[in-house]
């Protein structure tokens, strides 16, 4: 099954590259954080930045619907809590999600609001990721109709459309950081990050240092992309805890069994499903939110 994900996975960026250098205008004045950065790793990036958005978008809906069709087929096991994870990427007026070839990861800020009213008009308990990774390793329980919100990537819109109505509704909010990336244009700056830290409604973790697919890369890479990034949240907001999602949803035993052994906590997939367990915290599932009502969603 991984063989056959890798192989379509690899396929579609061969297929993609062409298209994405075309499709994605490119940011000047591009500001890297790192100041010992090598110019060649400079570039690196600034084609990461470049490509990983239209990438995402079509290796991680490839990778939830594979992900799905496994999912049915597996018990949950071992000590299990019905806690959905939502995800989203952007949070903009759809009108500048269309400007910038950004609406398939994209729930426009209005949507977003209403969706975040109906959570909380109905009961729900917005919990960190920590909090739903400590509950599964030592088997409590949460608050009943608890939820998880995550949003990947760290862009700015969070900071500018998503975190007014986070404060609105006071929510416990998770945002996947890929930390090399922050300060260029369209990310957050670590000075944004640090407010809404501050609040004590936001949580930042793991999403690599350069959003590099962990699956497809040198051990030595993979180790140095998770302990970067790992580094730099704790030296910028003094802690984090060890929770990561992997860039593109790739998942591989190898990655897992690294988090395990180097005192993470937790990881979140982006495999489809609302029940989380123990037996599988290193790939919790979450849900893919679009512009529906949460309803739609089974929320
Ligand atoms: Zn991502």
């Amino acid at each position: 099954m991984i063989k056959i994900k890798l192989l379509i996975t690899t396929g579609l960026l061969i297929l993609l590259i062409p298209v994405l250098d075309k499709g994605i205008r490119p940011s000047p004045n591009t500001v890297l954080n790192q100041k010992n950065i090598t110019s060649k790793v400079s570039n690196e990036i600034s084609q990461i930045i470049k490509t990983v958005e239209a990438t995402n978008q079509q290796v991680e809906r490839s990778q939830t619907q594979l992900s799905k069709e496994e999912n049915n087929q597996t018990k949950p096991a071992g000590y299990c809590l019905n806690v959905p994870i939502l995800m989203y990427h952007h949070i903009q007026p759809q009108s500048t999600a269309i400007e910038k070839w950004q609406t398939n990861f994209t729930v426009d800020n209005g949507t977003f609001d209403n969706q975040m009213a109906y959570l909380a008009s109905s009961g729900y308990t917005t919990v960190s990721l920590d909090q739903l990774a400590l509950a599964l390793t030592n088997h409590q329980a949460l608050p009943p109709k608890s939820i998880v919100l995550t949003f990947d990537d760290g862009y700015e819109d969070i900071y500018t459309y998503a975190y007014p109505t986070i404060k609105k509704y006071q929510l416990k909010t998770n945002l996947m950081i890929p930390t090399g990336l922050m300060e260029n244009i369209d990310y957050l700056t670590w000075s944004q990050l640090k407010e809404m830290s501050s609040s004590g409604l936001v949580s930042a973790y793991n999403h690599t240092w350069s959003h590099a697919n962990l699956a497809s890369v040198s051990q030595t890479k993979m180790e140095s992309e998770v302990q970067t990034a790992q580094r730099q949240l704790t030296d910028n907001l003094g802690t984090s805890p060890k929770i990561l999602a992997y860039p593109y949803g790739q998942i591989s035993q190898n990655i897992t069994n690294y988090l395990s052994q180097n005192g993470f906590l937790a990881a979140v997939s982006t495999i489809g499903g609302q029940i989380q367990c123990n037996s599988f915290i290193m790939t919790l599932h979450r849900t893919r939110i679009g512009n529906s009502p949460l309803s739609s969603y089974g929320i």
